[in-house]
């Protein structure tokens, strides 16, 4: 797909042409979709506070002329995002300190080593890049994307090596950013392979948006590379049909040709896809894709993305009209992120119980009782 006229096929296909032409200011903007003269305003003050990038790809999927499209609602500023409507008193004083500068979840499992997450026992993120494809504009992560060098530096990674290296309870490292896969094959594979001299590693994830910002970035060879690190898992993140194109596809099925199995996980973003149809239609196009939905984040409380956060009851409401509705597995675990890690959020179908029994109803609220075991006590 060509946005624009005068662009070699070869260039187009080249993630390194798109990561190079990707666009950061106004001027660039101009050339791909219409903006109106209070976009403009806009752009320029909320440009002050946080960083802008687009690939040219990414731009492409948006419809020129439609300030709402829900590709281009994700990756260009909005007034919106100078707004603080947090009403601090609200909330519990644990956000109070921190809102206003920071996402306060992020401060939770931060180790000596700033590229190491390690909040869950077995688990930890391992932050290898600074910079994204695309920046999002509901990133929960905004205040410090697109900040230091581009990659994180050598001397750090070992760090985070050496972190991973000497605690034997870390069986699971998920490589994530920024957007890892921003950096080139050989970073990445020295980074596989020092992971995988460690015994106590059993598996590697990886967590990047390139299919969806960049897909031209999963290349054969990356895939060529990546498979000798067995097993890796990787998990990307699709928010709306209109995301899941050719180019898309082409380089999730590269991925599971090579072995990867692809997971994704959606942030739920008001007047994006906060509704059960444009859920439904996103969860079967990943569904076709072979790709399986993982999580659907609740959006963070997050300085400069409020706007896109919806209530838990929408969310739920969404859940509901999935589960029993179409395939299980197209159905992802809804989850918020709370200062005590990602909490799981489900609908209830056990409704009551008694002795010797529970009252259980169905996804079409049927209600059905079922004996249980009374055991002794
Ligand atoms: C989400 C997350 C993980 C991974 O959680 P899973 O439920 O295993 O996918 C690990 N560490 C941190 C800090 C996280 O936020
Ligand atoms: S790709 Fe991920 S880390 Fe980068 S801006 Fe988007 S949500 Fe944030």
């Amino acid at each position: 797909m060509i946005a624009t006229t005068g662009i070699r096929n070869s260039d187009w296909d080249d993630w390194r042409w798109q990561l190079a032409n990707s666009v950061t200011t106004f001027k660039g903007l101009k050339d791909y979709i219409t903006i109106t003269p209070d976009e403009e305003e806009a752009f320029h003050r909320v440009g002050e506070r946080y960083v802008f990038r687009v690939t040219p790809y990414y731009l492409s999927l948006m419809d020129k002329n439609d300030p709402s499209d829900p590709v281009r609602l994700q990756a260009i500023p909005n007034i919106k995002e100078l707004d603080d409507v947090f009403h601090i008193d609200q909330l519990p004083s644990f956000y109070q300190s921190e809102v206003g500068s920071e996402n306060p979840l992020w401060k939770e499992g931060q180790t000596d080593v700033s590229c190491i997450i390690h909040r869950y026992p077995d688990r930890v993120l391992f932050h290898i890049a600074n910079l994204c494809a695309t920046y999002c504009r509901h990133c929960s992560r905004k205040v410090h994307a697109g900040r230091g060098s581009m990659v994180s530096d050598q001397t750090l990674i070992d760090r985070g090596i050496a972190y991973i290296a000497e605690r034997p309870e870390i069986r699971d490292v998920l490589l994530s950013g920024g957007d890892p896969l921003t950096t080139g094959d050989n970073k990445i594979e020295y980074v596989l392979s020092r992971l995988r001299q460690i015994q106590h590693v059993q598996i590697i994830r990886i967590g990047t948006r390139t299919p969806v910002t960049m897909p031209q970035r999963i290349t054969s060879e990356f895939c060529q590379m990546i498979r000798k690190y067995h097993p890796i898992w990787l998990n990307t993140h699709f928010n709306h049909p209109n995301e899941v194109t050719p180019e898309a596809k082409l380089a999730v099925e590269r991925l599971l040709e090579a072995g990867v199995p692809v997971g994704n996980q959606s942030v739920l973003l008001r007047g994006i896809n906060d509704t059960v149809e444009v859920m439904k239609e996103l969860v079967h196009k990943l569904l076709m894709a072979r790709v399986r939905p993982y999580y659907l984040y609740h959006a963070d409380l997050v300085r400069g993305a409020e706007h896109f956060r919806t209530s838990i009851a929408t969310g739920m409401h969404i859940i509901e009209n999935l589960r029993g509705h179409t395939t299980g597995f197209a159905v992802p675990q809804y989850v918020i992120c709370t200062p005590l890690g990602k909490t799981p959020l489900n609908p209830d179908y056990l409704i009551g119980s008694g002795p010797g029994y529970i009252v259980l109803r169905n996804y079409e609220w049927r209600t059905w009782k079922d004996p249980d075991r009374l055991d002794p006590m």
